[in-house]
């Protein structure tokens, strides 16, 4: 496989270069391509079933990078698990991609309930040096990782990327963008996020460093504006909402991080301010607008945000497809809109998908061939005005928060399981065209609780075991009744206009 291969090349001409730096370690290309052929031959020497998923739990160490490498150069997918991802999912996942072996990374003592075997990186690194034939790796159309975002029905749901997918991803982020070999890059994603992939894999495989901002440093300003200087970052990866945030200090510029060339946005609606903000800030840099959803491999279209396209433009485009990729706008009847009429985005191209991991139904219902090409329906609106394709928001119950994936109905379905709930729902609520929080309206069951902010705490209980923190509503309101539409759904509509949220 080229990226491998690309990976091992750096590896040998640069051995002592740092490939990883976060807060308490630093890795060399030598020590990650060596590490990963130890951990490599561990994982041979277990036998598990062929292309059976591995799954590696952790925040931003150093052997997440080794974990990945050692799994797909044994032939295995590996499925990346952040720690702010509580177990009770974990296991769902575990349970879905019938995984058969952990990687514990994070250090923490963990009790998992499936039949899963579990090894610390502590216990891979007394394997003995070794060396993998590269007939070993996974290739072509084998899965490289599997991500899980949140799905409707209640479960999480495992995108599949094989080793074709990534490679088409990151051959369009080599030769579309300003990124030439040795690159200090800013990992802000944790790598359950695909947005991680943007920064990951075009630093790897452009012998680049990538600098790791913690979920401890993000939390304290003060620490990560010290961080930032130090990270000397030159190719800047995040979500629109990350940026934003850094924004609101006015010692975010260049005098911060002078050597700053290339700003990539992906996973949201770009606004015009924040560029506005960021091309005063940073007159040096070069913005780049990316879309695409996790399913077609991180983003398929770009646009770069220059002083024109500000002054032309109230919103901004997501751009063109990358060369090997077409976007065609569908409508309600699946047939093809013409020029700047609204439809569904289909991504087709070989940066798409094979599916979710076990799931068929899923997979029918999101993905189809067209002319021989697989194609997936994101479910996103957009139209096209003069060959440049424009985001309009979603056709579903899909939305971001603070760059977050979810489902409202997957959120829903948890709240409604409490014995504490009748029935719930949960509405976003929006400033200034963005989404700032969620609201659920509840209608109780019969509960022993005298005060509502008791009800609210045991409820946020029960829901801190299975869905993530940033999943978890801010405000919770009780109610007799919810309004109905004429056909007995809960209207979302009115309640999202009515103040009561
Ligand atoms: P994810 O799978 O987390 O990358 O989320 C994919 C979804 O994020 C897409 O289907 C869009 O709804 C949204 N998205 C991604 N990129 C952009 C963008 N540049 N502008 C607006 N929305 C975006």
């Amino acid at each position: 496989m080229q990226l491998l291969k690309a990976i091992q090349n750096n590896a040998r001409l640069h051995p002592e270069r740092l490939v990883f730096i976060s807060p308490a370690k630093q890795m060399t290309y030598g020590e990650l391509w060596q590490k990963s052929e130890q951990w490599a031959a561990f994982i041979l020497a277990l036998n598990l079933k062929k292309h059976s998923p591995i799954l590696v739990y952790g925040h931003m160490e150093p052997e997440m990078l080794i974990s990945f490498l050692g799994s797909v150069k044994a032939g295995h997918p590996y499925i990346p698990v952040d720690t702010s991802i509580p177990l009770e999912r974990v296991e769902k996942m575990i349970h879905n991609s019938q995984t058969e072996f952990f990687i514990n990374v994070s250090g923490l003592e963990l009790t998992i309930e499936s039949s899963v075997r579990t090894v610390t990186f502590e216990e891979m690194d007394k394997q003995l040096a070794a060396s993998i034939d590269s007939f070993n790796w996974v290739k072509e159309n084998e899965n490289f990782y599997i991500i899980y975002t949140s799905g409707s029905t209640g479960n999480p749901k495992g995108v599949q990327i094989s080793a074709n997918n990534l490679q088409s991803f990151v051959d369009w982020m080599l030769e579309d963008f300003p990124i030439e070999g040795g690159l200090r890059f800013l990992n802000q994603a944790p790598f359950s996020f695909d947005l991680s992939v943007m920064d990951l894999y075009p630093a790897l495989a452009s012998g680049g460093t990538l600098f790791a901002i913690t979920k401890e440093i993000i939390a304290k300003p003060k620490i990560l504006f010290e961080a930032l200087k130090k990270s000397k970052t030159q190719v800047w990866t995040s979500t629109p909402s990350f940026v934003q945030m850094c924004l609101m200090d006015p010692s975010f510029n260049s005098e911060l991080l002078p050597e700053l060339s290339v700003f990539l946005f992906c996973g949201e609606i770009l606004p015009v301010s924040v560029c506005q903000q960021l091309r005063e800030r940073f007159p040096m840099a070069r913005i780049f607008n990316t879309y695409g959803p996790t399913e077609a491999t991180v983003a398929v279209t770009f646009s770069e945000i220059t002083d024109k396209v500000l002054k032309e433009y109230q919103t901004l485009p997501v751009g063109v497809a990358k060369s090997d990729t077409q976007i065609i706008l569908l409508n309600e009847e699946n047939m093809p809109v013409s020029e700047e009429e609204k439809g569904e985005i289909i991504i087709v191209g070989p940066s798409v998908s094979k599916g979710y991991f076990g799931q068929p139904e899923l997979t029918t219902k999101a993905f189809f061939n067209y002319n021989g090409q697989q194609a997936y329906r994101t479910g996103d609106a957009g139209f096209i005005k003069e060959g440049l394709l424009y985001y309009k928001g979603r056709l579903d119950f899909q939305i971001k928060l603070h760059g977050y994936r979810m489902e409202l109905e997957e959120i829903e379905y948890h709240i409604g399981k409490s014995k504490f709930v009748n029935s719930a729902v949960v509405v976003p609520i929006y400033q200034d065209e963005r989404i700032e929080y969620l609201s659920v309206l509840i209608i109780p069951a019969e509960h022993p609780f005298e005060k509502e902010y008791q009800l609210t705490s045991a409820i946020k209980k029960e829901l801190g075991l299975i869905l993530p923190a940033y999943m978890i509503p801010r405000k919770f309101s009780y109610h007799k009744e919810l309004p109905m539409t004429p056909n007995g759904k809960v209207d979302r509509k009115q309640i999202s206009e009515k103040v009561f949220v």
